[in-house]
């Protein structure tokens, strides 16, 4: 499997179908560990945090999710199969778990969230099993980790608490907590609850997502300027071959 680096993050050069099919052959194994979509804002904070930059360079997988990273891909020449929305890719894994009677665990987003997303699968996939949700609001660790654990073992845990702390949170934990793949998932709670709409198919397939969004949470606006800063250190990279300035 390839990786290519971006600005000094290695993502897998792989499609949906071949990261789901991966992720099936861990969970299979029983093998641990944790999966990252970092998008370019996600990218451009590792370029100046060394320590960020690590944890999503030992995950299991790192899938390249969003327009920038595809833009800075083709910027560099680096072949990239495909941007994999983490969304996209959890929704297929469920899928893969639900075909083998496999189990889930959801975590993370505010309370009553959760138990919606759980639902709403449930429905999509009678096969697959639920071992249980947490909300993503906690006073310590100690005290999600302890919840999550209560529910026993889990195949996969969906940990949906926003970047980078749902990947300093997988790190830190992977060993603590009794599941065998852990998926870094941002808001995607939000979205299979129903109580956050993804983007329309026009603006997914036009590469226009971030607009979207930015319409319909314009308090965003401050983080999404990290793209076109984003792109611009990707061109000066590649001029001067440093990625890490
Ligand atoms: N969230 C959480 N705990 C926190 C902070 C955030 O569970 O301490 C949740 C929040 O409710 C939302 C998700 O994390 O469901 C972050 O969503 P967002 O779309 O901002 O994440 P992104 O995908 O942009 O990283």
């Amino acid at each position: 499997m390839g990786k290519i680096s971006i600005l000094g993050v290695n993502f897998d050069a792989i499609s949906k179908t071949e990261a789901v099919e991966c992720a099936m052959a861990r969970i299979r194994e029983g093998k641990k560990g944790y999966v990252v979509t970092p998008n370019s804002e996600i990218v451009y904070m590792a370029r100046s945090d060394a320590q960020l930059k690590r944890l999503l360079n030992a995950a299991a997988l790192v899938l390249p999710d969003g327009i920038g990273i595809v833009h800075a891909a083709k910027i560099l020449k680096k072949p990239l199969t495909e941007k994999v929305a983490g969304i996209e890719f959890a929704a297929d894994l469920v899928g893969e778990l639900a075909k083998e009677g496999r189990s889930l665990f959801l975590f993370g987003a505010k309370p009553g969230i959760a138990e919606k997303a759980a639902q709403n699968l449930k429905k999509q996939h009678p096969g697959l099993i639920i071992t249980g949700c947490r909300d993503g609001y906690f006073k310590n660790d100690a005290e999600a980790i302890h919840d999550i654990n209560a529910a026993g073992h889990s195949d996969v845990i969906l940990v949906c608490l926003g970047a980078p702390k749902q990947e300093v949170f997988m790190k830190a934990h992977l060993d603590e907590l009794n599941g065998t793949l852990l998926c870094g998932l941002g808001g995607s709670l939000d979205v299979y609850a129903g109580a956050v709409e993804r983007a329309p198919d026009f603006y997914v397939d036009h590469g226009l997502e971030w607009f979207y969004r930015l319409k319909k949470e314009p308090w965003r606006a401050k983080r999404m300027t990290a793209l076109p800063k984003f792109l611009l250190t990707v061109m000066k990279s590649k001029v001067t071959g440093k990625e890490d300035k």
